[in-house]
């Protein structure tokens, strides 16, 4: 079976029909053989340190952190699961980093009082954590002026960005650094995801400009997040010895420059975890209007919204409640519950809803829509009043549930009617 073969009779080893009838529909399932994969492809550099918020769940920082992979959070919770998932709040090498351009009241809070590494991407981190912290170390996020990313919303460099602090305004935010005992141990940019080797080179050239501005006191370098996987059979993925070959000339240049070791940091969401995902739906109408032929699945925007939001385009398969492998095809759109027109799963960029060639399926049929893991569960909502999917971690051909359905008692338990 080819990695895009539109029949899938089983997830990592376990029959999806098993998985529907023991778990229910809609569940997010993650192989974990499949994450241990992506962080052995990025041992080459010093540290790899996941994106927490591509997928939070408590059992996947887990298990990446016995991969050997450090995190990178971006609010007080995030933290909190991180620290829950048994990650230590502090050390040699920060094992969770704090990524953002503003700190809320709780997360100042908590970084203050457990010592968690602060990556600041604007100047009043600095001085809001330089009140409270004098002494510490910090990293700058530094946005070069350019950026990428595989849609308007998730570029994340330039000046139409909100992100990090703009390159002309290093030295004032070294300078106030310093003011406040502040020692600035390394430089980050995350210019935005689906980067390409021409962009890299391009952040290579600006971290290594900010870095000598910087100066001496310059550690660890991170090249930030955005590798890119193929969600089409198409689509190209990005040579990871050309990608660590580049950052690690620029890692060496800095080292002759400074005179001293410089770790080189990259910091992987979606690569880490999107294959590993397969969200699994029941087929509950099979509807012809005009010449469309719909199908209907338990599961919605409220599930899955990288469709609706960017028009994104995710593999989807069938599998068939009867296990007839040979089904032909037809062109069907794929739609979820939710009273709202954009509920489409088969839709492009500007919410064109488009056909997508499948196997012919019936109602009770198992549909799945694969390479969900991440930025998949993280973005599910209560729209309609869905409960949130269930997750499962299939680990050693096990099936571990590992996030239980919602209840409705759960949905509301932070309601109340006054009077
Ligand atoms: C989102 C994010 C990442 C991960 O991006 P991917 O495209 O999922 O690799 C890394 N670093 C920061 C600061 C981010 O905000």
């Amino acid at each position: 079976m080819s990695s895009f073969s539109m029949l899938r009779a089983e997830i990592a080893g376990i029959p999806v029909l098993e998985l529907a009838r023991r778990f229910g529909t809609p569940t997010f399932v993650y192989d974990a053989s499949m994450i241990r994969r992506r962080v052995d492809d990025l041992r080459r550099f010093d540290t790899v340190r996941y994106a927490v918020k591509a997928c939070s769940n408590l059992a996947v920082l887990a298990l990446l952190r016995r991969a050997g992979a450090l995190v990178d959070t971006v609010s007080a919770f995030e933290i909190r699961r991180a620290l829950a998932a048994g990650y230590q709040p502090a050390g040699d090498v920060p094992p969770i980093v704090y990524t953002a351009d503003i700190f809320d009241h709780d997360s100042l809070e908590l970084v203050v009082e457990r010592g968690i590494h602060v990556n600041c991407g604007s100047p009043d981190m600095i001085h809001q954590y330089g009140d409270r912290a004098p002494g510490r170390n910090i990293t700058l996020r530094v946005n070069p002026g350019f950026g990428h990313g595989h849609s308007r919303k998730t570029n994340t460099g330039g000046p139409q960005s909100k992100h990090g602090i703009w390159h002309e305004q290093l030295c004032d935010c070294l300078a106030a650094a310093q003011r406040h005992d502040l020692n600035v141990t390394g430089l980050h940019m995350h210019i935005g995801s689906g980067t390409d080797m021409e962009h890299l080179a391009q952040v290579c050239g600006a971290i290594e400009k900010a870095a000598l501005e910087a100066g001496p006191e310059i550690r660890s370098i991170s090249v930030g997040g955005g590798l890119p996987i193929a969600y089409r059979e198409t689509d190209t993925t990005v040579d990871l010895g050309a990608y660590f070959g580049l950052c690690d000339a620029m890692r060496k240049r800095l080292e002759e420059a400074l005179g001293h070791a410089v770790a080189l940091e990259i910091e992987p969401g979606r690569y880490l975890v999107a294959e590993s995902g397969f969200l699994v739906a029941e087929i509950r109408a099979v509807k012809h209007q005009a010449d469309n032929l719909f199908y209907l699945v338990d599961a919605g925007f409220n599930n899955l919204a990288r469709p609706v939001l960017y028009g994104s385009y995710h593999p989807i398969s069938i599998a068939p409640a009867d296990g007839d492998m040979t089904r032909p095809e037809v062109e069907a759109i794929v739609g979820g519950p939710l009273c709202e027109s954009g509920d489409i799963f088969t839709q492009e960029e500007g919410g064109i809803v488009a056909k997508r060639r499948l196997p012919r399926a019936a109602v009770g049929d198992l549909l799945v829509i694969e390479r969900t893991g991440a930025y998949g569960a993280v973005m599910g909502s209560n729209y309609n009043s869905k409960p949130l999917a269930a997750e499962i971690l299939i680990d050693g051909g096990t099936p571990h549930l590992v996030r239980r359905r919602q209840t409705f008692e759960e949905l509301t338990a932070d309601e109340s009617i006054p009077g």
